[in-house]
Parts: C-alpha cells; sequence; structure tokens
C-alpha cells in the first residue's frame, strides 16, 4: 500500500504540452479517478504513474520515494487497460499466474494468489478455461485478476469498462469498488464517464487541456464547482447556462438580472461590480419544483424526451436561452407548447466573466 504524489509533473510530445504543472496527493487507500473529455491528458498521466511515459519535468513520488528515474516494474504497481490484453493460447489460471514467472515467486505461493485472486472475481469455476471461452465482463475480470495477484501498492486502471455493454458496467463497476473495500488499496482509476468517477471515487480529479480543474469529492464538485467547466461536465443532464449582469451590489449580496428576472444572492466574495456580465447556472434536477419562493421563467418547449421515471423538457426561454428541465415522468409538456421552468434562488450558481465561480454563501 502506498501514497503517491505529483509536484509540478509536465509532459511535452516535441512542441505539445499534454500535460502542464499536475500537483496532486494521493492518500494511501484511496480511490482517485481522473476524469475529462477525450484528448485531455488522463491516460498520459496514468502512464507517467506507472512509468510507461517519462515526464518532462516535476517529481512523482510512491510510497514517499522519487520513482522518475524508476522502471515500471519497480513501482509496485499494477495496471488494467481497456482491451484486456489476456494471452488467448492460455488458461485463465496461467494468463493470472504468468506475470508473477518473472518475479521469482515460489510455486505454491503463485498458487495460492491465483486461487485467492479468482475467489474474490467469482472465477474460481473458470480457470480451465481460455479467454475465448469467457464473456467481456470474465475476460476484464481475469485481467483485474492479473493485477491483484501481483499484489501491487497502487492499481491503475484506464478504462477498465469501456468495452463491455451498459448493464455489464454497471456490474463490473460495483465489483470493482467491491474489490477496493476489500483491498484497501490505493487506486487510480480513468475514465471520461462522469457517472463512473461519482459513483466510485473518493476524490474526483477533473482534467481539461492537460490540467486539473479541479480536484473534489464526488459530492463537493457537484454542488460547488469552482468553473464553467466542472460545473457543465459533473451532472446529467449539464447543468444550465443562463447569461446575467450584476444589476446591484449590496452588502455581502449581489441582485442578479438573468431571463428578464432577478434575484439577490448572498457573496461571500467582493469580486462582482454593478454591470458584470456573470453566467447563471441551474441543474436541469432543481428547476421543476413549483414553490412560492422560486423564480417562474416562461418559454417554448423544443423537445420532451420520455424517460419513465423522468422527463427532459428542452425549451428556449423566453430571454433567448436554451435549457433543460427535468420534469417528473408524467408530464404533460409537448413540444412547440409553453412552459415554465422553475428557479430556486438557493440553488443557483455565478460565475463571472473568466467563468470562475462566485462563493456564495
Ligand atoms: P485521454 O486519455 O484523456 O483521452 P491521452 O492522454 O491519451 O488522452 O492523450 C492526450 C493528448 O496527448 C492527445 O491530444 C493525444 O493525441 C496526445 N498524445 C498521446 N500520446 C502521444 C504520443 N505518443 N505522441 C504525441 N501525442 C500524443
Ligand atoms: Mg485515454
Amino acid at each position: 500500500m502506498a501514497d503517491v504524489s505529483l509536484h509540478g509533473i509536465a509532459k511535452s510530445y516535441g512542441s505539445a504540452e499534454i500535460l502542464r504543472d499536475i500537483n496532486l496527493s494521493i492518500d494511501d487507500g484511496e480511490f482517485v479517478v481522473f476524469v475529462g473529455p477525450s484528448g485531455c491528458g488522463k491516460s498520459t498521466l496514468l502512464r507517467t504513474v506507472a512509468g510507461l511515459e517519462t515526464v518532462s519535468a516535476g517529481e512523482l513520488r510512491i510510497g514517499g520515494r522519487r520513482v522518475n528515474e524508476m522502471p515500471p516494474a519497480e513501482r509496485k504497481i499494477a495496471m488494467v487497460f481497456q482491451s484486456y490484453a489476456l494471452y488467448p493460447h492460455m488458461s485463465v489460471y496461467k494468463n493470472m499466474a504468468f506475470g508473477l514467472k518473472f518475479a521469482k515467486i515460489g510455486k505454491e505461493e503463485v498458487d495460492r494468489r491465483v486461487r485467492q485472486a479468482a475467489d474474490i472475481l467469482k472465477l474460481s469455476a473458470l480457470l480451465d478455461r481460455k479467454p475465448r471461452e469467457l464473456s467481456g465482463g470474465q475476460r476484464q475480470r481475469v485481467a483485474i485478476g492479473r493485477a491483484i495477484v501481483r499484489e501491487p501498492s497502487v492499481f491503475l486502471f484506464d478504462e477498465p469498462l469501456s468495452n463491455l455493454d451498459a448493464a455489464l458496467r454497471v456490474n463490473t463497476r460495483l465489483e470493482i469498488a467491491k474489490l477496493h473495500r476489500e483491498l484497501g488499496a490505493t487506486m487510480i482509476y480513468v475514465t471520461h464517464d462522469q457517472v463512473e468517477a461519482m459513483t466510485l471515487a473518493s476524490k474526483i480529479v477533473v482534467m481539461n487541456h492537460g490540467r486539473i480543474e479541479q480536484v473534489g469529492a464526488p459530492l463537493d464538485l457537484y454542488h460547488h464547482p469552482s468553473n464553467l467547466f466542472v460545473a457543465g461536465f459533473i451532472g446529467s443532464p449539464r447543468m444550465n447556462f443562463i447569461k446575467g449582469q450584476v444589476h446591484s451590489i449590496g452588502e455581502g449580496s449581489a441582485t442578479i438580472a438573468f431571463a428578464g428576472a432577478q434575484t439577490m444572492v448572498e457573496i461571500a466574495d467582493g469580486r462582482l461590480k454593478a454591470g458584470d456580465g456573470v453566467t447563471v447556472g441551474v441543474r436541469p434536477e432543481h428547476m421543476a419544483d413549483e414553490d412560492p419562493r422560486t423564480i417562474p421563467l416562461t418559454g417554448r418547449i423544443d423537445a420532451v424526451e420520455r424517460l419513465g421515471e423522468a422527463s427532459y423538457v428542452y425549451m428556449k426561454l423566453d430571454g433567448g436561452d436554451d435549457v433543460i428541465v427535468r420534469s417528473p415522468g408524467d408530464t404533460q409538456a409537448v413540444p412547440g407548447g409553453h412552459y415554465v421552468a422553475h428557479v430556486p434562488p438557493h440553488a443557483l450558481h455565478i460565475f463571472d466573466g473568466q467563468g470562475s465561480a462566485v462563493r456564495l454563501r
């Protein structure tokens, strides 16, 4: 088991800067998820921890030791990839045992570890099968088993569920969470799927263009995104953004005008000035409740998606902004009709002209 820390990590390929000034500490036993859009540098960052990529600048420490110059095999890490990369001609047992051959571990110890991993992953009955005789989910469990038998200090996962169908993804996600509880190992997990990030992580690292946008517990990021990027990335459907302007500033408060309405918010920092352009953020799931305290915003319906338990109403507000409202499953809303979205003042997010969240009280 080990903690991992990254200090000023940068990575370039030629003149292309892929990672910039990454600073992060990961505690022993933590489950950290790197999430962000495709191409933002998640895999590259994971591969630098693994030692499969060298860094252009900065220091990487695992278990308190600098590992920049240490080859992957000595870092006590094990990596699980999206492509399971199993040996097709070997049985499940041999696939799991294979990596230990080179670690000079006795036959009995290898057998103990393989059987224990198979037990944890419910693969005991499948040890003699070849990979082609397994489902996608079982193959991925073998790949995870191959990591477990190495008893690494840190597990690294790169989009391990991407090749599985939706039902299996949910299942395997639960199994990985359980595995983390049972092993108590440090895990770093890369995904572009914010639901995976929210459900698995003790700490989420949101990345964009090779930088860290925000680090926090899942619900922290949901409730207190620090900028427009994180606000739009965490939550589904994504947060609605409405153009607004600071109407006036009071003692610890600001009055914000948006979509033909006005509301006062209590602010905890003094950055805003009257006349400033702002973005008002409000989540689709907070806009359906009629309540005397909410601000009604009227508009016309573009589309309605009925999911059963809820309906997503896509509407254009009279002020011109497009928003999504998560409405009850039995809503009467129909495309072309009028609709009223209800904005609760206490659930607003305000972002300044640079896209940074304004701290609210
Ligand atoms: P992610 O895993 O977030 O989708 P990657 O870490 O794979 O993103 O890639 C980040 C960026 O680095 C991408 O723009 C990709 O094209 C670039 N990149 C990755 N590997 C190389 C390489 N070997 N040479 C040049 N560019 C690379
Ligand atoms: Mg990737």
